[in-house]
């Protein structure tokens, strides 16, 4: 009997485990997720490439970023925070003004993962409303905070007929502090792994110089391969 009972101890222990992992690596997929429709890449033969922005506006960066884009003629989409839509305004008018794409990345930046449907609600509608305050008229795309979602926000982001935006091309590493990427590093590597269809995330607000050096050098060289760069929104019009 006891041996037949620390059996089934064993089994339901594994599957907890299982479970949990599999939670874990749903949770952090950027392909797969339990509804609605999530969008890493678009698949397309056209040499077609988003570039997109994440956590900003940061009033110091937005000048720089802003110039970059403009002397290479292209548009992004920047993925902004509601709370600093709040706190820098200003910024959100100038990236709209410059004909960029504005798009949702949460209002305070939370894991959504354990909230509840009331919190997801407000921390997506919140700042869709902080961007149509703007004056943004534009269809607003969402990313999760840290790309991480599980059954409450793919739930919530179907029910409103809504994508989740994800990347397939993100070279920055912050595992640690000590890691330092110079804007070459950033260039060849981001390079490297485009494709027809990719989406770029990089983070270049917050004072972070290297990312920021690395904008135009990547708009460059993928030019210089053929590439157009697109927003999101454009992006999604080539899906096949
Ligand atoms: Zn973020």
């Amino acid at each position: 009997m006891v041996r037949r009972a620390l059996g089934f101890l064993a089994i339901a222990l594994a599957l907890v485990l299982l479970l949990g992992l599999g939670g874990y690596k749903l949770m952090n997929s950027r392909t797969v997720q339990i509804a609605g429709e999530l969008t890493a890449r678009v698949e397309t033969p056209e040499k077609v490439v988003a570039l997109t922005f994440d956590d900003g506006p940061t009033p110091a960066d937005t000048e720089r970023i802003l110039a970059d884009l403009a002397a290479e003629d292209v548009r992004a989409t920047f993925f902004v925070i509601g709370e600093n839509i709040e706190k820098d305004p200003e910024s959100i008018t100038r990236i709209a003004a410059a004909g960029h794409e504005l798009a949702n990345h949460s209002w305070s930046h939370p894991r959504l993962v354990l909230m509840s449907s009331d919190e997801i609600a407000a921390e997506i509608e919140k700042t869709d409303a902080a961007l149509r305050a703007s004056g943004y008229a534009g269809e607003i795309q969402f990313r999760p905070p840290y790309g991480k979602k599980l059954v409450g926000l793919p739930r919530y982001l179907a029910a409103h007929d809504r994508r989740t935006i994800m990347w397939d091309v993100a070279v920055e590493d912050y595992s640690s502090p000590e890691v330092r990427q110079s804007a070459e590093d950033l260039t060849r590597l981001t390079v490297e792994k485009v494709q027809p269809g990719s989406i770029i995330l990089l983070h270049p607000w917050q004072g972070r110089l290297d990312t920021q050096a690395a904008i135009g050098p990547v708009i460059r060289e993928l030019k210089g391969q053929g590439y157009r760069f697109v927003t999101v929104n454009e992006l999604l019009a080539y899906e096949s």
